[in-house]
């Protein structure tokens, strides 16, 4: 017998410290208690399903339990789960990056592999910073958008902007040089003055392409994204795409680089890179960055960085079987349709509410801001608590209210999304009223 849901937040609120939680208000705030999956639902100890709206916190594709992706995680560890790739290899790893060198928009790319989206990060500033040293080079200083938010170890949150409630650890951050992000109409205008000015100082520039999405998913016009792309390339400086959320078909083509025209020379990828299955990222670096780091053995040209679990054998089956998913092109035609269905019904029926300030939505990235001029406390997380009461599963950005449903969401679920994010605005907006 599982035992219910409150037995359950019970145990956990004596053992177990979520990220990004108050533990204090844990169990007033409606946490699920996940038991077990069924495709596009999660399913709680009481038995309660639970359409995953944020396919896991943007992590999840394809749904859970997918066939292919479960048989490809049992073979696997029929043969091995896992071997270190510090100066060996492993053949699964191998087979991977073959597969996925056909498809990244970078030249002739290596692979380093780690296991979150901000270690993908971290690796990146270290090999932008080190391919200038070992050129004999002086570059010493990134160049990073407003608003961006690259993760929470100390140097991606150093390359990530305030307001993530992580001024606590300023101190410990390195300077960057920032210009506005994406919420500005002149972003673009604003960075590439500045790369024109400064380009030779900068180890690196660091965007997000196309989407912003910690920050409330602000979104760029990809030809102003190409533009900052070109600005670099002119001014011979790095340029490091953090694809980690916007990577694996969120934008509805495999990386919104490619929809940008960029060809990064570093690119960051997690989340969706096992289909939200198995803690796997990896930074990708073009033919040049990698050609910076040959030299003697042990010598100093080496680029000594490594995590235990890079490489996991477990989840490079995993993430080979969920690529070779893609390759018929139908998982991503599926979300560009079901992308535009999620449109039209969201101009309908929630632009229109009014909790509701404006809309942002790219491929199946969506921030539905809600308007903070209300000054109704917690509207954000009540909105959400509601949807999760409907059967949904909704965690907000502040008072912003995040729709990333899996890549493989049915026309009937595009629809059942938006009714219940309707029905839940308008419980909080009843509520308000009678007060
Ligand atoms: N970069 C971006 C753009 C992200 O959205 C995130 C996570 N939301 C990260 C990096 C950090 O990834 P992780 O949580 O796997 O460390």
């Amino acid at each position: 017998m599982l035992g219910n849901k409150s037995e359950w937040v019970a145990r956990d609120e004596r053992v177990v410290w979520h990220g990004f939680t108050q533990m204090q208000t844990f169990s007033q705030n409606s946490p699920i208690v996940v038991a077990r999956a069924d495709g596009h639902y999660l399913i709680d100890v009481d038995g309660k399903r639970y359409f995953d709206a944020i396919s896991s916190l943007w992590v999840n594709t394809l749904g859970h339990r997918v066939p292919e992706l479960d048989a490809a995680l049992i073979s696997q560890a029929a043969r091995v789960a896992h071997s270190t790739m510090l100066g060996n290899a492993n053949t699964t790893v191998i087979e991977f990056s073959e597969a996925l060198a056909q498809v990244v928009p970078v030249i002739t790319p290596h692979f380093l592999y780690c296991a979150d989206g901000a270690v993908a990060v971290e690796q990146a500033l270290k090999i932008a910073w080190q391919y200038w040293a070992n050129r004999a080079e002086t570059r010493q200083s990134f160049l990073a958008l407003g608003d961006a938010y690259h993760g929470d170890t100390v140097g991606a949150l150093s390359l990530g902007d305030q307001g993530f409630f992580t001024e606590v650890f300023s101190p410990l951050t390195f300077p960057v040089q920032r210009t506005p992000g994406y919420a500005s109409a002149d972003w673009a205008d604003k960075a590439i003055s500045v790369i024109e000015a400064q380009g030779d100082e900068f180890a690196a520039v660091v965007i997000e392409p196309l989407v912003q999405g910690a920050s409330g998913m602000l979104m760029a016009d990809p030809l102003e994204v190409a533009r900052v792309g070109r600005a670099v390339e002119e001014s011979g400086g790095l340029l490091i795409c953090d694809e980690v959320a916007t990577g694996f078909g969120r934008t509805g083509t495999l990386f919104a680089s490619t929809q940008c025209n960029l060809r990064p020379d570093l690119l960051c990828l997690g989340k969706g890179i096992t289909g939200g299955y198995l803690p796997m990222a990896a930074t990708v670096a073009s033919k040049r960055v990698y050609e910076a780091f040959l030299g003697e053995d042990l010598g100093p040209a080496t680029f000594y960085h490594g995590h235990s679990y890079g490489g996991n054998a477990l989840g490079a089956a995993v993430a080979l079987a969920h690529l070779k998913l893609f390759e018929d092109g139908k998982i991503l035609a599926n979300a560009r349709a079901r992308s535009r269905e999620l449109t039209s019904a969201l101009k309908t029926s929630v632009a229109p509410h009014p909790l509701v300030r404006a809309l942002r939505q790219h491929g199946l990235m969506v921030g539905i801001e809600l308007d903070s001029s209300l000054l109704i406390p917690r509207l954000g997380r009540r909105v959400c608590a509601e949807a999760v009461a409907k059967g949904m599963l909704l965690r907000p950005l502040g008072d912003i209210i995040v729709l990333m449903p899996p890549l493989t969401i049915t026309p009937q679920e595009v629809q059942t999304m938006v009714d219940v994010a309707c029905r839940s605005l308008d419980a909080v907006w009843s509520e308000e009223s009678d007060s």
